[in-house]
C-alpha cells in the first residue's frame, strides 16, 4: 500500500508520476515525491507508530515505497541523547545529540537515504545500482547492496580517508576513485547513468533517496516526546539533509503528531567548503560554487544539489549558516568525545563547533532547548586526529615502571591541572 501522490517540480509544480527521473522536462528544475496526506491521516497515529519495530519503516506511510522495504530493514532509530555533560560545558539548559554515528549498518545517517533508495531501485527493477559519493555514502551502498543481493559501482573522490575506501571495498563493491574533486565526481556519474542506465541513487533516484533523510527528523520529534526542539543544528554537504529535516516537521505538523512547531534550523559547513553558509551569511539570493578544501572530506561539496533550498529552509525557519576552520572542527570532535563518550566523524566535529559558535555569539539563546545532529563515526576520520590527541605512554610489564608512570602523570596532574 503506498500514499506516494507522484513527483512534483520544485521550481514550476508540474505534476509527474512515479518513476525514475529527478529533473522537470519544462524547467529543469528538482523533482521531489508528494504523498496523500490526507489519507495518510486517517491510518496514522503516534500510538501506531509507537507500536512498530525501531527502525524507519515505523514511518513507512511517509516514505516512498510501493511494496515492503527488501534492503535495510533494521535501519534506524539510533539514540538521542540527552547531554547534560556538554550542556554544562557550553553553558546552555538543554542539549540532545541525535546520534548516528552508531547507525546500522555503516555507522552514518547514509545507512537511511540508501534503504529506501535501493528497495525503491529492487521495485523499479534495477540490478546494478551506483553513486557519486563523498565517502559514507558508498560505504552505505557498499554493505546494503551486499545484503540486497545488486551489484553496485561506486564513485568517489580518490583521496578520501583509508576506513572510508577499506568501509566500502570490503563488502565486495566496485570502487572508483576519480583524480578530482566531488564536484568532478558527480558530473562524470551523470554522464555514466545517462550511458549505462544504472540506479544512481544521489542522482537519477534522488528523490527517493532523499526522502529516507526525513527519518532522522521524525524520530527526533518522536524520542523528544511528539515535540519539536527550538533550535536543530544541521551539517550540509549537498544541502538535501537540511531541507528534508525541515519537510518532516511539516508532515508531523500536517498529520497533528506534534503540538508546536516552532523551530529554527542551523546549517553548519566547514570554512574550506561553505558555499551554502556563506551565502546566507552575507544575505546572497543564490550561493557561489567554491572548490573545497577541508578536513571534513564528507562535507566537501563545492556546488551543492539542494544549496538554494537548503538556504530557503534556514532562513524560513528563522534560523541562519555557520562555518568554522578545521582546527574548531578538531576541538568540536573531542569536545563531544570528552563531554558525552561520543566519537563523530569530522563532519560531527563541524556540527559541534558550529553549534558551539552560535551559542557564544548570542545567535542560539542558552535557555531553550537545542538538537545537535549528529551524522557520522569518528573511526572512520582518524587521519586528521593524528598528533592532536594525546599518544599512549609505552613502558615495559613492569610495576615499578608503572608506579613510577603513575606518579608522573599524577604530579603533572596536581601542577598544570590536566
Ligand atoms: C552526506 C553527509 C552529510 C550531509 O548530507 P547532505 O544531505 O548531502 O547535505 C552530513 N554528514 C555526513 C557524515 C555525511 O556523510
Ligand atoms: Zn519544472
Amino acid at each position: 500500500m503506498s500514499y506516494v501522490k507522484g513527483l512534483i517540480c520544485r521550481e514550476c509544480g508540474k505534476e509527474y508520476p512515479k518513476a525514475p527521473i529527478h529533473v522537470c522536462e519544462y524547467c529543469f528544475g528538482p523533482l521531489e515525491v508528494t504523498y496523500e496526506y490526507d489519507e495518510i491521516n486517517k491510518v496514522i497515529s503516534r500510538d501506531i507508530i509507537k507500536s512498530r519495530p525501531p527502525n524507519i519503516w515505523r514511518y513507512a506511510e511517509l516514505l516512498p515505497l510501493d511494496t515492503p522495504p527488501t534492503v535495510g530493514k533494521h535501519v534506524g532509530f539510533t539514540p538521542l541523547v540527552r547531554s547534560d555533560n556538554l550542556a554544562r560545558v557550553l553553558g546552555v539548559r538543554e542539549i540532545y545529540i541525535k546520534n548516528d554515528a552508531v547507525c546500522f549498518p555503516t555507522l552514518s545517517f547514509k545507512d537511511r537515504v540508501v534503504s529506501v533508495a535501493l528497495s525503491k531501485t529492487k521495485e523499479f527493477g534495477y540490478k546494478t545500482v551506483a553513486c557519486a559519493s563523498t565517502g559514507n555514502l558508498a560505504n552505505a551502498v557498499a554493505s546494503l547492496s551486499a545484503s540486497g543481493r545488486l551489484e553496485s559501482y561506486l564513485f568517489i573522490p580518490y583521496d578520501l580517508e583509508q576506513s572510508k575506501i577499506i568501509g566500502t571495498t570490503v563488502y565486495g563493491a566496485n570502487l572508483i576513485g576519480i583524480n578530482g574533486s566531488y564536484d568532478d565526481v558527480n558530473r562524470l556519474c551523470s554522464e555514466v547513468a545517462g550511458r549505462f542506465g544504472w540506479a544512481f541513487v544521489n542522482i537519477n533516484i534522488r528523490p527517493y533517496y532523499a526522502e529516507g533523510s526525513k527519518t532522522f527528523g521524525f524520530e527526533i520529534m518522536e524520542q523528544l516526546g511528539w515535540r519539536v526542539p527550538k533550535h536543530i543544528v544541521v551539517p550540509m554537504a549537498s544541502g538535501s539533509l537540511i531541507t528534508k529535516i525541515w519537510k518532516a516537521i511539516n508532515e508531523f505538523d500536517k498529520l497533528g503528531l506534534i503540538d508546536i512547531t516552532e523551530t529554527k534550523i542551523y546549517g553548519a559547513q566547514a570554512a574550506g567548503c561553505s558555499p551554502i553558509t556563506t551565502a546566507v551569511k552575507n544575505g546572497w539570493e543564490i550561493f557561489k560554487p567554491v572548490k573545497p578544501n577541508t578536513i571534513a572530506k564528507s562535507l566537501a561539496i563545492g556546488n551543492p544539489a539542494d544549496g538554494y533550498y537548503a538556504m530557503r529552509v534556514m532562513i524560513e525557519s528563522g534560523g541562519f549558516g555557520e562555518d568554522v576552520t578545521d582546527e574548531e572542527v578538531v576541538h568540536g570532535m573531542k569536545l563531544l568525545a570528552e563531554t558525552e563518550g561520543i566519537f563523530t566523524e569530522t563532519a560531527g566535529g563541524v556540527t559541534m563547533a558550529v553549534t558551539t559558535k552560535l551559542i557564544k555569539n548570542g545567535i542560539i539563546p542558552r535557555d531553550e532547548s537545542i538538537v545537535v545532529s549528529i551524522t557520522g563515526n569518528g573511526l572512520k576520520t582518524q587521519e586528521p586526529l593524528i598528533g592532536k590527541v594525546s599518544n599512549p605512554h609505552i613502558i615495559g610489564a613492569k610495576l615499578e615502571e608503572f608506579e613510577e608512570l603513575y606518579n608522573r602523570i599524577n604530579h603533572r596532574q596536581k601542577e598544570g591541572g590536566k
